[in-house]
């Protein structure tokens, strides 16, 4: 490997309660905290040494790193000061997380929205969403004290709306023994897809009748009884490796994002969390100044978070909902383990000069732009369609003058959601979404010669008479001999 490349800055991360304030130290998994129950950020206690550097000197060397053949450095850990400096090289997995796309918006979508914007596509890492980003820093983190401790055996468990537990289960495969995994499941709540990823990957896969929120539940309970690695949002290190999101992003946009808009689905809120903990993070050093609008997005069928920034700052209550389907499936979560983060860390933000929306859209909406960006070439989830939805209702209450591009977040790859644009489609869509598909965009496979029509033939004479009616189909002219 590329030892001599690799950063000599090591730091001292604790785990900092947001309930009673208290620290712990890392050498053993904690979720929460063992007084008063509540969630944690990982906190680097040195870092006041990384403030030697300048914000400028260290805009040259995360850009240097780009550029460098070091594996461990290649994905989230290009940001490695920023992010676990305790890590060893060794510990690092890399599996191709991090470093995805930012995509400008089609011309005639951008001419449609009126607003310029981009996707990130976070359906281009490995189990193809965003948590691969946090799964690696997390068993990256299981590696180090496999190492330390020479643990014999180790359970990672999780529940999920369906992309954690593919994230979970694959980087649990690729690391092997002596990691097992097993993902707990909402029964009929994830995507044929979502489903498939960790049965392939070989982890035990549960189902519970239910909803996320009782899956949850479980996991916490296991957690408290038993020795397991959870590896939820609320475990802190996936929250670290998720910052590297808005590291990203700002070094994409040449550490200038003052005048940005940033959207992000919310569901856990684990990243929303970790996407303002990184932008307060880089602006802290000194490696950006302004800090970028940022907007969370919620569907009206699973909007906690949306409902508690509605109200005037002291009216403000949290309460847990009951979700309802959603198209946005991967953020149906009513009661969000993020949320005392959320809390935290958006004081800190506004305090740092920053501001914090939540747009809140319904299925209809999220839906209709999710088949509209698609049919303009982008690989948007349904949570980007969200995000997409969530930009426009801003434009509209007037949220992104003088912004000079919005940045949306596409948490996952459009296959895994593929079975709500066929439900489009079809027309098979359950009443409970809400949603009622425009016929115009209903497309259908169109078959060319009936098996009754080919029988016989031999190849040359299917592919005339086949060629001779799609050509009639599509309208074509025939070339003019010269
Ligand atoms: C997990 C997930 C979300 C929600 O993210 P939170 O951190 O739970 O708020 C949104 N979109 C996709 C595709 C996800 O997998
Ligand atoms: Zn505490």
């Amino acid at each position: 490997m590329c030892h001599d490349a690799f950063p000599a800055y090591r730091g001292k991360m604790e785990y900092e309660c947001l309930g009673c304030g208290k620290s712990f130290p890392t050498d053993q998994l904690l979720y929460t905290c063992p007084d008063c129950g509540g969630v944690f950020l990982l906190k680097d206690r040195n870092c006041n040494e990384l403030k030697k550097l300048s914000g400028g000197e260290w805009r040259k060397i995360f850009d240097a790193r780009a550029g460098m053949r070091c594996t461990p450095l290649r994905g989230i850990f290009r940001f490695y000061e920023l992010m676990a400096p305790v890590f060893e090289p060794e510990d690092i997995l890399y599996l191709g997380e991090g470093n995805t796309p930012i995509v400008a918006g089609a011309p005639a979508l951008q001419e449609y929205a009126g607003i310029p914007f981009s996707f990130k596509n976070e359906g281009q890492n490995p189990s193809a969403s965003f948590k691969d980003r946090g799964m690696a820093c997390a068993y990256s983190y299981l590696r180090s004290l496999v190492r330390r401790h020479h643990w014999k055996d180790v359970l990672t468990i999780c529940a999920s709306t369906g992309d954690t537990s593919a994230a979970a289960a694959l980087y649990g495969a690729y690391v092997g023994d002596p990691i097992k995994t097993a993902v707990i499941l909402p029964l009929g709540k994830v995507t044929p897809q979502q489903l498939a990823q960790p049965l392939g990957s070989g982890a035990s896969v549960l189902e519970i009748p239910g909803v996320f929120d009782d899956c949850m539940k479980v996991v916490e309970r296991l957690a408290d009884r038993y020795r397991v690695a959870l590896l939820n949002s609320k475990n802190s290190w996936r929250i670290l490796g998720q910052e590297s999101y808005a590291f990203e992003v700002a070094q994409w946009y040449g550490w200038d994002v003052e005048d940005l808009a940033l959207f992000v689905p919310v569901g856990n809120a684990g990243n929303i969390s970790a996407v303002m903990s990184g932008l307060l993070k880089m602006r802290c050093l000194g490696i950006i100044e302004g800090l970028p609008k940022l907007f969370g997005v919620q569907s009206e069928h699973a909007d906690p978070v949306w409902r508690y920034y509605s109200k005037p700052v002291q009216e403000r209550k949290y309460e847990p909902v009951a979700v309802r389907p959603s198209v946005a499936q991967a953020a149906m979560i009513g009661d969000p383990v993020s949320f005392p983060r959320v809390k935290k860390l958006v004081e800190a933000y506004e305090e740092a000069g920053g501001t914090f929306s939540v747009m809140q859209v319904t299925e209809q909406e999220i839906m209709d732009a999710d088949m509209l960006v698609n049919r303009h070439g982008h690989i948007a989830c349904t949570q980007g369609g969200e995000c997409f939805a969530g930009m426009l209702r801003a434009g509209k209450a007037g949220l992104l003058q003088n912004c000079r591009e919005a940045v949306l977040d596409s948490t996952a790859h459009a296959l895994k959601f593929i079975d709500f644009q066929n439900m489009y489609m079809d027309g098979s869509f359950p009443d409970a979404y809400g949603v009622t598909p425009d016929a115009r965009l209903a497309n259908r496979p169109v078959s060319v010669l009936t098996e009754k029509e080919c029988r016989g033939l031999d190849r040359m004479t299917l592919a005339e008479r086949a060629a001779a009616q799609i050509a009639s189909m599509l309208g074509l002219e025939p070339l003019k001999k010269a």
